[in-house]
């Protein structure tokens, strides 16, 4: 606590312009075709210092169409063989994308769009809508654009779509609107769509949707008009009031997101808790692939968390969170996410701190999203089983597999550009998990805890990128932490120390250790004595500029001069006897992502 005082009363809030947007559309769903019509009000803000002549829109539905980007992408991972020796499909999609018939595919349309009452030229490029602007957006200015579109919701194949073949849910309407891209400071991002990360504006969604009145609905805003929807909205006790017709309108308001996602489905079961008074959790699903146990349980799974989740990642400022069933495996949306089953919503709940509200670059950095979320999902749930064991296990497991396989990708490839989809997985995930928990072992992990409230406090709703968070962790724990940044993401370059030799030299004991890799880290030397006790020595790697507070004061600890990263080797001393040592062991706590372990410790027989 008094390391996070200090911490912020010294670091000056970042200031980083950004893009606004506020979009306010309405749609009309028509449940025989599949298909919806949609007018859109965005109004748009400039904050940059740049002159705009044209703007891009994602139209993320037209991926699903044969022939298409995602579709050459899909076709060429299963035609290679990934490190595992088998194709290197995304199982989702596989072929199925090619074999999408003309009322199977997905679509955006874009019938007219004007800015400031102008009709503008634009030219669709698959998934990217491209319009070039006939008179320039000033900076610091605000236009209004109208559009209206029409639309084919494709048959599910990735994340989005209709008639799930495993869950059997209608419509899971993802990346289903014309959505404006984002220009920062790194310029335009119009990352054409082939399956993978995401990247946003940050504005206000007012979003209404007529459809079928028997359709339940769930999704990333507030309904405004609970009384009149009923299904397990309706303000407690309040007599549902449905107007005339065969639809209803559902009208939503998302404050402060980069997204908006919505599931219909006439067969849905809706349940939800509130929490506080702030914040309320939906679950709606149907017991189709899965029984309806999991999903009720989700909800006493949210409220054993959440105040374990606050206090670890930082507060969840939204009033609502829904658990949906949909989409494929889990994929996460601002104020909600969609899963094929409850197994997943751990992981896609936290993304509302990674995804979400931190909102990096996700084609550029898809490790400080994918990565910190599996990192704080591992460890959420450690806390919710009481497990005390390694939580991060099975990741460096991953990583290290990764390693061997030699088809490893460095962290700083854009998300889209993976040779392989297996190695992604591995990199992104898990490498991305290893370089959080591997912090806590080079700045200490109660100093990693505040690293990662201060990032949370000081980035949350700007994009921060790589070197955001490495300068935060750098001024929150004193350390220069720019190398391990050099090495960990922008490299392959692997760990690897071992215990070279061990001998008695006059009244003490000398041990030399050896760096093996090329990546080199600050070390822990654990050494145990015949009588059970145990001695610690710590040497810090020189271009740290500083040393990890003593972590255990059970163990004495013995603090070294730094380990020039040029030298291979390094000898320290202990007072004690060689003939009573019992084991000496390089890094015990095994947060260390050593490749090679079985040289790291060293059993003396006597
Ligand atoms: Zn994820």
């Amino acid at each position: 606590m008094i390391v996070l005082f200090f911490a912020t009363s010294i670091i000056a809030q970042p200031d980083r312009w950004q893009q606004r947007v506020k979009y306010t559309m309405n749609i009309d769903m028509n449940v025989q075709t599949n298909r919806f019509t949609g007018k859109q009000k965005l109004e748009y803000t400039n904050n940059s210092p740049d002159t705009l002549t044209r703007v891009f829109y994602h139209l993320y539905f037209n991926a699903f169409q044969p022939g298409s980007m995602m579709d050459n992408r899909s076709r060429r991972q299963g035609a290679i063989n990934g490190p595992q020796g088998r194709p290197d499909w995304d199982q989702r999609v596989k072929d199925r994308i090619l074999n999408l018939k003309p009322d199977e595919i997905g679509y955006q349309k874009i019938l007219s769009l004007k800015m400031n009452g102008r009709d503008q030229r634009f030219n669709m490029q698959e998934t990217i809508l491209e319009v070039k602007l006939d008179k320039p957006i000033l900076p610091k200015s605000k236009v209004v654009f109208d559009m209206e579109f029409e639309a084919q919701v494709p048959l599910q194949v990735r994340r989005s779509g209709r008639d799930n073949p495993s869950s059997q849910v209608r419509y899971s309407m993802s990346q289903w609107y014309p959505k404006l891209c984002e220009y920062d400071y790194e310029g335009w991002h119009p990352t054409p769509y082939v399956g993978r990360e995401f990247y946003g504006v940050w504005g206000d969604f007012d979003v209404s949707i007529s459809i079928d009145k028997k359709y339940i609905l769930g999704g990333s805003g507030y309904l405004q008009n609970p009384n009149q929807i009923g299904y397990g909205y309706e303000d407690k006790g309040a007599k549902v009031n449905r107007p005339a017709g065969d639809k209803l309108t559902w009208r939503f308001i998302a404050p402060n997101v980069h997204d908006f996602m919505w599931a219909a489905d006439p067969g849905y079961i809706h349940i939800s808790k509130k929490l506080k008074d702030s914040l309320t959790i939906h679950v709606l699903y149907k017991p189709t692939n899965e029984p309806a146990k999991g999903w009720e349980d989700l909800l006493s799974m949210a409220e054993k968390a959440l105040p374990f989740i606050e206090k670890t990642f930082g507060a969840y400022p939204y009033k609502q969170f829904s658990f949906i069933h949909g989409g494929d495996g889990g994929m996460e949306y601002p104020m909600a996410t969609l899963c094929i089953g409850p197994g997943a919503a751990l992981h896609e709940w936290l993304h509302s701190w990674y995804y979400g509200m931190l909102g990096t670059n996700e084609s550029l950095y898809p490790w400080m999203d994918e990565g910190f979320t599996q990192y704080a999902e591992e460890r959420t749930s450690a806390f919710l089983s009481n497990s005390t064991g390694f939580a991060q296990r099975d990741n460096y497991a991953s990583y290290f597999s990764l390693v061997k396989s030699g088809k490893e990708d460095p962290l700083t490839t854009h998300a889209d550009h993976y040779n392989y989809n297996s190695a992604y997985g591995a990199s992104v995930y898990s490498k991305g998990a290893v370089f959080v928990e591997q912090l806590g072992y080079i700045v200490g992990a109660p100093v990693r805890d505040n690293i990662l409230l201060e990032y949370y406090r000081q980035w949350r709703f700007k994009h921060p990128n790589a070197a955001d968070f490495m300068r935060i962790a750098e001024k929150v724990s004193g350390m220069k932490l720019d190398w391990y940044k050099e090495y960990w993401i922008n490299s392959t370059r692997t760990i690897d120390y071992s215990i070279d030799s061990l001998w008695q030299d006059g009244a003490v004991t000398k041990v030399r250790l050896k760096k093996v890799g090329l990546m080199p880290m600050p070390i822990d030397v654990q050494i145990t004595l015949k009588d059970g006790s145990k001695e610690m020595h710590y040497i810090p790697m020189n271009l740290m500029y500083g040393e990890k507070p003593l972590e255990d004061p059970s163990i004495p600890r013995k603090v070294y001069e730094p380990w020039k990263w040029t030298s291979s080797t390094y000898i320290i001393e202990s007072n004690s006897k060689l003939s009573d040592f019992t084991f000496v062991e390089i890094d015990p706590s095994q947060r260390m992502a050593d490749v090679e372990r079985k040289d790291n410790k060293l059993e003396l027989k006597w």
